[in-house]
């Protein structure tokens, strides 16, 4: 008998390892199993750490960071980015590398997917999509690096890019619709001298 979950929208018992309840589609709340986050590498409780004020947790240990997804929105946007003047000028683009395995969130437990920021910064953050953000020692400063000098306007420009891209293609599939008329056309006229 596998284990199983109530829904927390419509009642029914489900599988818990669906993320999705079958009878009404209402996505499964992901448990709180520490109350206060546990390091994922090295499953010590982290502490509390002041950061540009805001209160976010670091493990003593490993000195990785856990932050709730507003918290991290917040210290990585533009606005607050452009106020740190002790951001360096250049953005390095480091090669991705990473723990091999994928870590649990600090909360829950759940495996945490690994996201490239904004696609192109190569910072690699897991994210656990109810509970926060784990980044790495160093990663919060190179993804606010990212931003400040212009990071999201390059995600931006290579988005109208890939839009641009699409569009041709559609151009390129419209001619092989003529060219394939144009083809059937030949053929019918071909039949029609030599029959
Ligand atoms: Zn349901
Ligand atoms: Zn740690
Ligand atoms: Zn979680």
């Amino acid at each position: 008998m596998p284990d199983t979950k109530k829904c927390a929208y419509c009642g029914k018992i489900f599988n818990e390892k669906m993320r999705l309840c079958p009878y009404c589609g209402g996505e499964r709340i992901k448990e709180i199993i520490h109350e206060n986050p546990v390091c994922p590498i090295c499953k010590v409780e982290m502490t509390n750490y002041s950061y540009r004020e805001n209160d976010i947790d670091i493990c003593p240990d490993c000195n990785g960071l856990w932050l709730d997804i507003r918290k991290f929105n917040y210290l990585t946007s533009e606005r607050e980015v452009f106020k740190d003047d002790a951001i360096p000028h250049e953005f390095h683009k480091k090669p991705l590398q990473k723990a091999d395995s994928y870590l649990s969130c600090p909360v829950c437990n759940s495996l945490m997917p690994r996201i490239n920021f904004k696609k192109i910064s190569g910072v690699l953050i897991d994210v656990c999509r109810d509970h926060g953000v784990w980044l790495d020692p160093g990663e919060l400063e190179q993804i606010r690096c990212f931003i400040a000098n212009g990071g999201l306007h390059e995600v931006h420009d290579k988005e109208i890019l890939v839009n641009r891209e699409a569009i041709e293609s559609l151009d390129t599939r419209l001619s092989d619709v003529e060219f394939m008329q144009k083809l059937l056309h030949h053929w019918k006229f071909k039949r029609w001298i030599f029959s």
